[in-house]
């Protein structure tokens, strides 16, 4: 089971309490992209054995989006922070270079 804290109204349950809505930080293309970009938008995803960064909605609370950095083998959530942004907070990523040797943020395409 899943415990996170909504960054939003701060109020820390269960994963039942949320909804997941898939990964975060993807690239969304506008009106004049080629198909290709399109339909990596649509259907390419990330299934990474590890960390993940993932949009939830705090359904049976304030209702609002965040995202979550988790590892998809030890379920260990490193941390929540505001959907309203394109990288995740730069204290989140040293905590999690230091729990995962070798891991380091890219840019998702
Ligand atoms: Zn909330």
């Amino acid at each position: 089971m899943l415990i996170l804290t909504c960054p939003c109204c701060g109020v820390t349950g269960e994963e039942t309490e949320f909804h997941a809505g898939g990964e975060a930080h993807l690239k969304r293309f506008g009106p004049g992209s080629s198909e290709d970009q399109f339909e990596e938008y649509l259907f390419m995803r990330e299934n990474p054995k590890g960390v993940h960064f993932e949009r939830w909605r705090h359904v049976n609370g304030c209702g609002k989006w965040f995202h979550a950095a988790r590892n998809t083998m030890t379920l260990e959530v490193y941390g929540t922070y505001s959907a309203q942004t394109h990288t995740p907070p730069q204290d989140l990523r040293d905590r999690i270079s230091e729990k995962v040797p070798g891991w380091s943020w890219r840019e998702f395409q």
